[in-house]
Parts: structure tokens; sequence; C-alpha cells
């Protein structure tokens, strides 16, 4: 509980994992928006001009505090929990979708440039391929495990964690003409034999907040987003934009396959609807419209033909289909994908993204 409003109305504060994310930095304005919460938002560093846009949010002076964090260290974590009655856990590395052996497959800043040197054998994509698995694994893990343990020492009421479609879709054992749905999880084995170190980090990050939850009986629900894209409210281009940007630019080959898209601003309305909800409980899909990236193309192209657009184009597998029917059954709405797909390139026209 942290006081009262103007109108006397109680506040209770909840904390955001890295707020200044793309789908942090939604709900966070959502949160503001209702008027209902006081935030402890974590950021990695508060004077980040990638952070700025936070501090500039209706209600921000008032009712939104930033915290110095890193997942990996539980002080700091536990400093911006504490006070808190609930904990939306957002934060998590994602990399930018290129290729292991790209040079650009580490978006993410390594924290160990000389790794290379201290394995001269090892070829460019292993070290690639190390380095993702270090950057990724331990803060998504690791991470999680230190948000849920500040989670309980602070007595948080419940916790929303963040998951992704990744924790759900790497599963070969899943019959094929079969739509998804929470009940399938993503092949811990299989992640790791394929080197799909992405999806083993939020798999992993989630059987284990299952897990500590059932151990602890700490309140804990996640929400397994398919593909965030939408209007940016931060001022950088975060991994899933990208995909759409990639198909305006033309810098970058395309991946050719049936996707599965949702709104940010969906999102955020799904965590905010998990967590007022009592009776939520367990893993929900937060799924809206399903595309072949051709057909995406296909319409930016007859809505801005002056772009460049992209001209480099890999086929792959479709992404199988996911079952959102468990969040609609607690009144989750989304937005169609046309309104998505305008906001967003509206978002990246004005933010001088596609110059
Ligand atoms: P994003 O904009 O890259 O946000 C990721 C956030 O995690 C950033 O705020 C980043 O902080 C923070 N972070 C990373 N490592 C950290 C660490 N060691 N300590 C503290 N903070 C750390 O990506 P996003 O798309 O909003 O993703 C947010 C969440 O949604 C993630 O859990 C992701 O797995 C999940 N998700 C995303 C999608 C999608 O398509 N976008 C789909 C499904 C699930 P810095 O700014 O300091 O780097």
């Amino acid at each position: 509980m942290e006081g009262a409003g103007a109108a006397g109305r109680t506040r209770t504060a909840v904390g955001v994992t890295g707020a200044g994310g793309f789908v942090a930095s939604w709900l966070v304005e959502r949160l503001l928006a209702s008027g209902r919460y006081v935030v402890h938002g974590t950021v990695r560093d508060p004077g980040d001009a990638k952070n700025a846009h936070l501090a500039a949010m209706d209600g921000a002076a008032d009712r939104l505090r930033l915290f110095r964090a890193d997942l990996l260290d539980y002080g700091s974590v536990a400093a911006a929990i504490a006070g808190c009655d609930g904990v939306f856990h957002v934060a998590s590395p994602v990399p930018s979708t290129y290729p292991v052996g790209d040079p650009e497959a580490t978006h993410l800043s390594s924290p160990f440039p000389l790794l290379p040197s201290f394995f001269p054998r090892l070829s460019h994509a292993s070290v690639q391929s190390l380095l993702l698995q270090v950057e990724l694994l331990a803060p998504a893990v690791k991470g999680t495990m230190n948000v849920l343990k500040a989670c309980s020492e602070a007595k948080v009421k419940r916790v929303v964690v963040v998951s992704s479609v990744s924790a759900v879709m790497v599963n070969p054992g899943w019959p094929q003409d079969e739509v998804m749905d929470e009940a399938c999880w993503s092949d811990v084995e299989f992640c790791r034999t394929t080197q799909n170190w992405y999806c083993l980090s939020k798999t992993l990050a989630e059987l284990e907040a299952f897990d500590y939850a059932k151990r602890t009986g700490l309140d804990v629900v996640s929400v397994c987003p398919s593909l965030v894209i939408g209007p940016l409210l931060q001022s950088t281009v975060n991994a899933s934009s990208s995909i759409i940007v990639d198909c305006l630019k033309g810098d970058h080959e395309v991946k050719l396959k049936l996707r599965n898209f949702v709104d940010v601003r969906d999102v955020a309305d799904a965590l905010l609807l998990v967590y007022e909800t009592p009776e939520a409980s367990g893993r929900y899909i937060c799924d809206a419209n399903a595309r072949q990236v051709s057909d995406v193309i296909a319409l930016l192209k007859n809505w801005h033909p002056a772009y460049n657009h992209a001209t480099k184009f890999v086929q792959v597998s479709d992404e199988p289909l996911f079952s959102s029917k468990k969040l609609k059954a607690l009144g989750w709405k989304f937005r169609t994908f046309e309104e998505t797909l305008r906001d967003s390139v509206e978002s990246f026209t004005a933010a001088g993204v596609l110059d």
C-alpha cells in the first residue's frame, strides 16, 4: 500500500522490471493511466536517454519511481520490489533474430569482448553461440529467481511473469495439426540440441517460476505473447519491431513464413487483466493474428509504395497456431492486424526509423 491519491483513493505499489523496454513501457503507461498504482520501475541505467520517455508519461512525476537494477544483482532487484503488492517481471534479454554466425547476431552488448581471444580455435558461429548462451540464460533464469525471491521477501501478493510462445512452440512431440494451448511446453532438450537459446531461456525461466511458486506458495501467473509489434514508446527499435522495419527497409534478409502477431497495447492490457483478475492462474497464451509474412509485405507495399521494401527472402517453416481461448475467457480483447500494422509504421515514421 503506498498512500492515497488526490481524490483520497488508495493506491498500491507495483513493480515492473525492465520498465524502459518495448512491452514494459506500454505496461507502465497503462498502470499510470489507470490511476490505481504507484509504479516501481527497474532500469539498468536511469540516466540513459533511451529511458527518457518514462519520465515524460502522464502521471510519472507523482507515481513512477525508477530504480537502478540488474537482474543478476539480487540487492538491486530487492530494493525496487520492497513495498510492492504486485510485480510484473518483464525484463529478459531479447536478441535480434539474425542467425547465429551473422556478425549482427549479438544485438546484445557483450560483457565478454575478449571471449573470442580465449578460444582461438572456435569458429565465429561457435563463439556467437557461446555468447548467446551466457548472455541469455543467466539473466533469464537466475534473473527470474532473483525477482521471485525478492517478491517472497517483500510479501508480494501476485507476480505476473512475461514468458513467450517461445516457451510453448518448440515441441516436436505435439500433434502437427493441433492448435497449441497452455498445455504445450517447449522441449528443453530439443531447444538445447538445436541451440535455440532464446526459446531455452524463456522455457527454463517459466518452468523455474512455476516450480518456485509450487515450492513457496507465491502466486505466479504467466503470459506468453507471440511476436509483439505496434507503436513504440521508447526511442530505440527493439528486436520484434525490427522484423517489420526490415520488411520496409530492405537491409536484411526477411524470413517468409506464417507468423503469429499481437499488438503491444493488447499485451499490456493482458498483463493488467491477469494481474487484476483474482481467479487468474497458470499460463495464458496471448496471441491475436496469424499472417503470412509475404501478405504483410504486400500490405505494406500497397500502403507505402515509396519505401524500399525487402528484396532478400528465405522461406522457412510456418509457425504453429496458438489458442488464446483461456485469456479471452477472462475478457481479453485485441485489435485487428491492420490497425496494429498501420500504427507500427506510423510510429516508425514519426521516430525517423525508416529514414
Ligand atoms: P526489450 O524492449 O528488449 O526489453 C527487454 C528489457 O529487458 C529491457 O528493458 C532490458 O533492459 C531488460 N533487461 C535485459 N537484460 C537485463 C538484465 N540483466 N537486467 C535488467 N534488465 C534487463 O524487449 P521486449 O520485446 O519489450 O521484451 C519484454 C519481455 O517480453 C521479455 O521478457 C521478452 O522475452 C518477452 N516477449 C517479447 C516478445 C516480442 O515479440 N517482443 C514476444 C514474447 C515475449 P535494458 O534496456 O537495460 O537493456
